[in-house]
């Protein structure tokens, strides 16, 4: 089963990514993961993709969709993956098809998760996330046992640099102008299904497993 997460920055695609990949046991994929672990590991790539995600603006296509495409031919790959953050623009999605047409395959489901912009803001500056592990968390809805420390490794856990308030703005003008158009994409294939982002996490995942399967 291959899926793509669609939804603004903060709607949750991350968090219902983690479930859905492990139910039905295929890789998550994230590209910001990628992106932040290039970044922790001082690789060109991560410094390249930083000077972009610290002003909220995307990763240049050439750039994410070549570390995109050399992450899906892996072998964990073979029984699909749950894509989050990716495709972010028509181009990013153009390819991704083509490549799946090459292989006689195709992306199943596009599961919008839909969260207006008045509630995107205060959830960014709640989230906080693990210097490691990538765990996220949030002040509010989803706590850490211990303030301030991943319940699943230990480390610290920190308020990201482009969650700040300035920068989350600029990153939801930059969604609607180029991930948006991405749920007429899908829709045309026939595999865009929506759900609403704004209700506990687990109904939002309850929504989603319906849908799935
Ligand atoms: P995305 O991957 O779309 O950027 P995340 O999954 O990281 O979003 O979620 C953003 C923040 O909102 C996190 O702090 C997360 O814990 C919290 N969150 C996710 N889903 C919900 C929900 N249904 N209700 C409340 N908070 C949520
Ligand atoms: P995320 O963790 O998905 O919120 O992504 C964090 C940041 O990484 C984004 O704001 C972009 O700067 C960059 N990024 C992640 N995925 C992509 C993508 N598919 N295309 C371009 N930039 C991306």
């Amino acid at each position: 089963m291959k899926i793509v997460m669609l939804g603004a920055p903060g709607a949750g695609k991350g968090t219902q990514a983690k479930m859905i990949a492990d139910k039905y046991e295929i890789p998550h994929i994230s590209t910001g993961d990628i992106f932040r672990a290039n970044i922790k590991n001082g690789t060109e790539l991560g410094k390249e993709a930083k000077t972009y995600m610290d002003q909220g603006a995307l990763v240049p296509d050439e750039l994410t969709v070549r570390i995109l495409l050399d992450r899906v031919v892996k072998a964990d790959c073979t029984n699909g993956y749950v894509l989050d953050g990716f495709p972010r623009t028509i181009p990013q999605a153009e390819v991704l098809d083509a490549k799946l047409s090459e292989m006689n395959e195709k992306i199943d489901y596009a599961i919008n998760v839909d969260v207006p912009d008045e509630n995107i803001v205060r959830r960014m500056s709640g989230r906080r996330a693990c210097v490691n592990c990538g765990a996220t968390y949030h002040l509010v809805h989803v706590p850490p046992k211990k303030e301030g420390i991943c319940d699943k490794c230990g480390n610290e856990l920190i308020l990201r640099d482009d969650d700040k308030e300035e920068t989350v703005k600029n990153r939801l003008k930059v969604y609607h102008d180029q991930t948006q158009p991405l749920i007429d994409f899908y829709t045309a294939k026939g595999v865009l299904k929506s759900v609403d982002g704004t209700v506990d996490m687990m109904d939002v995942f309850k929504a989603i497993t319906d849908i799935l399967g």
